[in-house]
């Protein structure tokens, strides 16, 4: 799960990691009450969308005024930011961020995650700040650093100086730096976060090292011990085929591919979509409508795969285990009575009644391909959507 930078702000403050002075606000006019309220020198309006890339694409302005900041932000709210992590269909600006300008000596890049293969956490520092990362890792990996953290030992004092050194900070900058990557670390793991990154982290003219943007993404399957975090949850940043599918309890990410997947087990899902890009397609869903699912949640899930404009065909892929094939069947069957399908439907189905099943679909009057296996129904899927 995603949370705002506002709030990770806020949950950063608490662990001792210095952010800047400010206040979320939703209109103009608060913005503009919130910044008299303040009193700064310069202020800094910064629109809250969970996507990065807000800076070059206008999601961030420094003013000088209160009225300033009631222009600017009633410019900002309701406007579409298209950045290089929105998608070109952007995200609307409901809420900004009312900052204290900050004076920036220095800006530097401080992430952690975790890594899997060496089973330790992961903190990545560069001196290059404010910029994509992703780009700084291809062209000069070596001016990134990296400390790997044993969580049975915990992050040691030596790690987060040999970080400040690395950045070239000298005298209180790197007690200063000690105490912040410390204070991210403490946060990464008592909230569970998959995902930490400052960037940039700055060095301000008066020697204070403090969180100038804030990114944190914390592990969905531990939110449930860790309900302050929960309840930062904005629906609407999340994907809304994603919440609805969550609903109804049925398993779906949202790809960018054309071809729509209709799968029942994680690892055959896994195993379609592996099976339609070794054929040349993209699929445009993760779906598993998992092992005991009723004829209304595989009508819906039906219904959300037919939702998505990207979708050019549908590939059913199903092995009835505890999973009836006639559930299936009749589930594509009113879903396509309920909506209507205009995209060719592929289906493969294996297993428990299979008979019924397809006995259902063929006397339903769809228009439907099958195929005798995975392989060929997946070529079948592939060559339908392209054409
Ligand atoms: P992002 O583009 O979405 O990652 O948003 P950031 O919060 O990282 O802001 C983008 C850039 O805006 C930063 O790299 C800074 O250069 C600039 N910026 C942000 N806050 C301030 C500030 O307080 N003062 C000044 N002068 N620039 C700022
Ligand atoms: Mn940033």
């Amino acid at each position: 799960m995603n949370i705002h930078e506002y709030q990770a702000k806020e949950l950063l403050d608490n662990f001792s990691v210095k952010v800047p002075a400010g206040k979320v606000a939703f209109s103009g006019e608060e913005a503009e009450l919130i910044a008299k309220d303040l009193n700064f020198n310069k202020y800094v309006v910064k629109a809250q969308v969970h996507a990065g890339g807000r800076g070059k694409a206008g999601g961030v302005k420094v003013v000088d005024t209160p009225a300033d900041v009631g222009q600017v932000t009633t410019d900002m709210i309701g406007m579409k930011l298209v950045t290089h992590q929105t998608g070109p269909e952007g995200k609307i600006v409901s809420k900004v961020l009312i900052e204290e300008g900050s004076d920036i000596a220095k800006e530097f890049y401080l992430g952690m995650v975790i890594d899997r293969s060496k089973e330790k956490i992961v903190i990545m520092a560069s001196k290059e700040g404010g910029v994509e990362i992703e780009e700084v890792a291809r062209k000069s990996p070596e001016k990134i650093h990296k400390e790997y953290v044993d969580t049975s030992v915990g992050l040691q004092p030596f790690q987060s100086r040999r970080i400040a050194y690395f950045l070239g900070l000298d005298g209180k900058a790197v007690n200063k730096a000690v105490v912040f990557v410390s204070g991210l670390y403490n946060a990464f793991i008592e909230k569970d976060c998959s995902l930490a990154e400052i960037n940039p982290m700055v060095l301000t003219g008066d020697g204070e090292i403090i969180a100038l943007d804030g990114k944190l993404n914390f592990d969905d399957n531990a939110l449930f011990r860790n309900k302050d975090i929960e309840a930062l949850r904005d629906p609407q940043e999340e994907d809304q085929l994603e919440l609805e599918a969550k609903e109804v309890g049925i398993s779906f990410v949202n790809l960018d591919g054309n071809i729509g997947c209709l799968v029942n087990g994680a690892g055959l899902a896994m195993s379609t979509m592996d099976i339609i890009k070794f054929h040349g397609g993209e699929p445009a869903n993760f779906l598993d409508v998992g092992g005991g699912a009723t004829t209304e949640q595989v009508t819906q899930a039906f219904k959300m795969i037919l939702s998505d404009d990207n979708v050019k065909a549908v590939f059913v892929n199903i092995f009835g285990g505890i999973m009836k094939c006639d559930t299936i069947a009749e589930g594509i069957i009113s879903a396509a009575n309920e909506v209507g399908i205009e995209v060719p439907l592929i289906v493969r189905l294996e297993g428990t009644n299979v008979e019924l099943g397809r006995k259902l679909l063929a006397e339903s009057g769809l228009n439907i391909q099958t195929g005798t296996d995975m392989r060929e129904a997946a070529a079948k899927a592939v060559e339908a959507a392209n054409s």
